[in-house]
């Protein structure tokens, strides 16, 4: 027995090819940090993230100690937003 195909389908599918790039994927952690966070932390968070010398694993362990988990991958991730490999969090 071949399945009914939903009436909406086609709609639903040029409605995913329309969605906005910013709505596709899980939400970035960090991203989200940042937005919360107040003005003064946000700003002490994109320093830290732009200093490499600074390891993604000690950003995740001090972001966790205050909050929601965060994982070096995520850090890491946040740190080549933009680019094909990283999340979706604006440059
Ligand atoms: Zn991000």
């Amino acid at each position: 027995m071949i399945e009914k195909q939903p009436i909406g389908l086609a709609q639903e599918l040029d409605a995913l090819t329309g969605a906005p790039a910013a709505h596709r994927g899980p939400r970035c952690s960090v991203g989200a940090l940042l937005e919360a966070a107040d003005a003064d932390v946000a700003a002490s968070l994109r320093t830290v993230l732009d200093t490499t010398s600074v390891s993604a694993t000690a950003i995740a362990e001090t972001l966790s100690r205050y909050g929601d988990a965060v994982t070096a991958y995520t850090v890491n991730r946040h740190r080549r937003r933009g680019k094909p490999n990283g999340c979706r969090c604006e440059r």
